[in-house]
């Protein structure tokens, strides 16, 4: 009986702090992320996210996921 239990999965445009955008899943219109797979340190090298290991981890999983 009630609504918005389940919401639709749609495809959104991602824009990343960086400038990159891609496309990815959202139940949102738009999504705007900090880190993507362009500037991730992972993929990048550099050391400025470092910091942020925790967050850039579970990023990268939860984009993992929707991968497969
Ligand atoms: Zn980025």
């Amino acid at each position: 009986m009630k609504k918005g239990i389940h919401p639709e999965f749609k495809e959104v445009t991602v824009t990343c702090a960086c400038g990159n955008t891609f496309q990815s899943a959202s139940t949102r219109d738009e999504l705007k992320v900090e880190v993507c797979s362009e500037c991730h340190p992972f993929f990048t090298g550099k050391q400025k996210f470092a910091e942020r290991g925790g967050r850039v981890e579970k990023f990268k999983k939860k984009y993992e996921k929707k991968d497969k």
